[in-house]
């Protein structure tokens, strides 16, 4: 079968692979439908991540189950799933505890597309079959009446906005949230919208991207260019989404005492300089982390079900499958490979 490869840094091709085959009774093989570009999938193909070799392209999915373990219960073929972009077993002491992105049984950075950061090769969503080895823990339904291409991003980039805000705001209903934007691309779009639609009483972006500042707005939040340098007031809640020192600075400087940063950025190599005495004197709580998307899954889902969360309203490009070569070199905010 054919699959996304990248080939070396800034090549990418269709190379040929064998297709796999169920490996026991509890797995399933997903046909992808429609894949988002997720924000490190650029990363990856620039060749900011070393890789051992050549390595699968894609694990942003929603896909249709085409065959099933005879161990697997509620689910069925041709069913339409979201494919959790971390494999878990759903059975460990990590998974039992929600904690999916760690599952005890697999090295760290098991994902599906990222195998110069796991060295572990997965496969990736840009093919014509995937191996799910956890079909029950992994895969959710996708509800009836859902478009593939709107959920693209829902493996991962929607979800990782989603947990930047949702838990704080549970905490804090109705507090102001300043979402810090600051090289990722569409994670904090997802933030945003998310913390929109969770009844933040004031969200307001900060970024020096002009389109993402427009986009932003139109999901609902306050546009505030800046180049980082001084934030204008606090906020209870901050999330910081990017790459760079001044990025943090600003998310750090902006956080009120006794108010919650929350960082989804993935600071790669290297020392990332954090002011933990102005954290301790200001009493501010800092929270980093991968989410974890298994269990994550369901309630997001249940949201975008409602027509809460849009993710569709973030995706800037759609192409065909047959375009995911070139297309997925090129900038967009959020790019989705939809099957021709
Ligand atoms: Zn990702
Ligand atoms: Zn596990």
């Amino acid at each position: 079968m054919r699959q996304l490869t990248c080939a070396a840094p800034g090549t990418i091709e269709w190379q040929d692979v064998p297709e796999p085959r169920l490996q026991g009774d509890g797995e399933a093989l997903v046909r992808p439908l429609a894949v988002a570009r997720c924000d490190i999938d650029l990363f990856l193909t620039s060749g900011f991540f070393p890789a051992r070799g050549p390595f699968a392209l894609g694990h942003e999915c929603v896909g249709e189950i085409v065959a099933l373990g005879d161990g697997v219960r509620g689910l069925a073929v041709g069913q339409r799933v979201v494919v959790a972009f971390q494999v878990s077993c759903g059975a460990c002491r990590s998974c039992g505890a929600g904690h999916t992105a760690n599952c005890d049984r697999y090295p760290v950075l098991s994902d599906y597309g990222m195998q110069p950061l796991s060295g572990v090769e997965y496969g990736g969503m840009l093919a014509d079959v995937v191996r799910v080895p956890h079909a029950q823990a992994m895969l959710t339904p996708v509800p009836a009446g859902l478009d593939p291409v709107a959920l693209g991003s829902v493996s991962d980039n929607v979800l990782d906005g989603y947990r930047a805000v949702a838990p704080h705001l549970a905490d804090l209903p109705g507090a102001d949230v300043l979402i810090v934007s600051h090289g990722l691309k569409s994670v904090p779009l997802y933030a945003a919208q998310t913390a929109v639609a969770l009844g933040a009483a004031r969200v307001d972006y900060a970024s020096d991207d002009a389109e993402a500042l427009a986009l932003a707005e139109r999901l609902g939040a306050h546009p505030v260019h800046t180049d980082f340098e001084k934030p204008d007031r606090r906020y209870p809640i901050v999330v910081d989404a990017g790459l760079t020192p001044a990025g943090l600075r600003y998310a750090t400087r902006a956080t009120a005492p006794e108010g919650t940063l929350q960082s989804v950025s993935f600071y790669a190599g290297g020392d990332m300089a954090m002011p933990l005495g102005r954290l301790y004197t200001l009493g501010i709580r800092f929270f980093v982390g991968r989410v974890h998307a298994a269990a994550l899954l369901p309630e997001v889902m249940a949201l975008i079900a409602q027509g809460r969360l849009r993710p569709e309203e973030v995706t800037t490009r759609v192409v065909d499958w047959e375009e995911a070569p070139t297309a997925y070199l090129e900038p967009a905010i959020k790019l989705v490979v939809r099957r021709s």
